[in-house]
């Protein structure tokens, strides 16, 4: 795929999308996301920006993603384009990134030397060339934004809808050698050098509630689905999780009319995204609604998680009639025990329920997240575990997706170590012999989190260490000799 190929497949999938906005601005920003284009159009957050750029009068907004293949941009020499006008980044005064979580930093990475923009701000500022100015926000800023900082001119920690208005009337009416001190004042924005404390996380005023699509397109991973939010934050308490109700203040429900309001009337596939979508008061009409509506044929819904505490009959029933096939839920525990410490509500006789809920809805199968590698874990707990799955295949076709718990900063668990990578594959391996032949068992890269776990802990250094790790090519013996070259700073021990 050369340049002229990587450029018509960027058109192929503008043509597909409904939505795209365009207008003349004074200020053009490249909103980036580190994610390939399947994934990052499946994110609500990254449309919600980019809708709410286009509502300034005097700035717009255009896309731009990791390449799908940023091997072949490098061989064709061909750079990052924004899809909308297909203009290169470094022609943008401002590119704003918005990062889900940590591995994503990879990704910036890789666009901006794909463009020839230095990574380091450092480098930025010591050099002649002039390169746009680095904003960032996204979901990782809630769990651990210091490993951006020494690549940011300025970082939005938490909701950014609501303070974006006042970070774009200084990048529009203001000098370019004020911004970055203009933008300390602005509250959430920290501006490494600038700012010596970190900003407590703005949140958006309940007003601004639901984000919703922009964009709706074929080309995603949530094919053609229209998005809205039913609710933001969550008002439980697991003690791994930078979601849970303590540190986030509690799950702000979106009334069910504001809800069906911004549901087109052609939508055909809907999905309602929060991070506990099923404790909204008012779940069962919502989804009855969504299913009854659209016209004869009904419509297809999607959501994003479902707790199995919270699933009853006609719920099922209901997510089924809207065409799902697959009900997805989470144990988050190996065992009883293991859920207990990381405070999960939900317990097997939770899980059991919804699979029978299942089957009768005639739902083909159970898919479950489970984590494992929480503190204090025995292969007793992974027997547990193996035991429970074969009770519950017996009920519905089951999958099981095993991922290593990764502790998070300003969690209750937030200091606990990762379990050394050895143990961790060894109780993959008891897991996936125990089900053989009766449950998929679909395991996460144990060294994949690892690096998430190293990158969640550390602080600038950490950072630091990714960019070292990437430009060392990027494999994990790079990884590991990157963070044993900061050990004694301020990340922690590899395994
Ligand atoms: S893991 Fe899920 S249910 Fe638990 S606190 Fe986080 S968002 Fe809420």
């Amino acid at each position: 795929m050369g340049s002229w190929e990587i450029r018509n497949q960027m058109r192929r999938r503008v043509a597909q999308e409904e939505g795209v906005l365009r207008k003349g601005a004074a200020l053009n920003v490249a909103l980036c996301h580190p994610a390939a284009y399947p994934v990052a159009m499946s994110s609500l957050g990254f449309q919600a920006i980019y809708r709410e750029v286009h509502a300034h009068p005097d700035a717009a907004a255009e896309r731009a993603f990791l390449p799908d293949d940023p091997g072949e941009h490098r061989r064709s020499r061909t750079p990052v384009f924004t899809y909308e006008n297909e203009r290169p980044l470094a022609d943008f005064p401002v590119l704003a990134f918005s990062v889900a979580y940590e591995l994503e930093i990879t990704g910036v990475f890789e666009m901006l030397d794909l463009c020839g923009i230095p990574a380091l701000r450092a480098e930025r500022e010591s050099g002649r060339a002039r390169h746009p100015f680095i904003l960032a926000g996204g979901p990782q800023t809630a769990s651990n934004p210091a490993i951006l900082l020494p690549f940011v001119d300025a970082l939005v920690v938490g909701e950014g809808e609501d303070v974006l208005r006042q970070v774009l009337d200084i990048l529009v009416g203001a000098e370019r050698r004020d911004w970055r001190a203009l933008l300390a004042r602005v509250p959430g924005c920290h501006v490494p050098g600038v700012t010596t404390d970190a900003p407590a996380p703005v949140r958006a005023p309940d007003g601004r509630l639901p984000a919703c699509s922009q964009i709706v397109t074929a080309d995603t991973v949530l094919s053609s689905m229209f998005l809205v939010e039913a609710g933001r934050g969550c008002s439980r308490r697991c003690a791994y999780c930078v979601m849970r109700g303590p540190r986030c203040g509690g799950m702000r429900a979106v009334p069910m009319e504001e809800v069906l309001r911004r549901i087109p009337a052609g939508a055909r596939r809907v999905g309602l995204v929060g991070a506990a979508v099923t404790d909204h008061p008012q779940i069962r009409e919502i989804v009855r609604e969504v299913v009854s509506g659209g016209g004869a044929a009904g419509r297809e819904i999607g959501l994003s998680s479902l707790r199995a505490d919270r699933l009853d009959e006609e719920l099922v029933r209901l997510l089924a009639a809207g065409g799902c096939r697959t009900l997805t839920t989470a144990s988050d525990g190996a065992s009883q025990r293991m859920r207990d410490l990381a405070g999960r509500d939900t317990g097997e006789r939770h899980i059991l329920r919804a699979a029978e809920f299942a089957r009768d809805a005639g739902i083909g199968r159970m898919k479950l997240y489970e984590m494992i590698g929480f503190p204090g874990e025995t292969l007793d707990d992974i027997d547990e575990l193996v035991r429970f799955a074969l009770e519950l295949s017996k009920v519905v076709p089951l999958s099981l997706t095993v991922s290593p718990f990764v502790a998070k900063k300003g969690t209750p668990l937030g200091d606990a170590p990762f379990e050394a990578i050895p143990s961790l594959e060894a109780k993959l391996a008891r897991t996936r012999s125990g089900l053989r032949g009766k449950v998929e068992v679909k395991p996460a890269s144990v060294r994949a989190a690892w690096l998430e776990h190293m990158l969640s802990q550390g602080g600038e250094s950490a950072g630091l260490a990714a960019l070292d790790a990437w430009r060392g090519g990027g494999r994990f013996a790079a990884w590991r000799r990157a963070f044993a070259a900061i050990q004694g700073g301020d990340a922690p021990l590899a395994p």
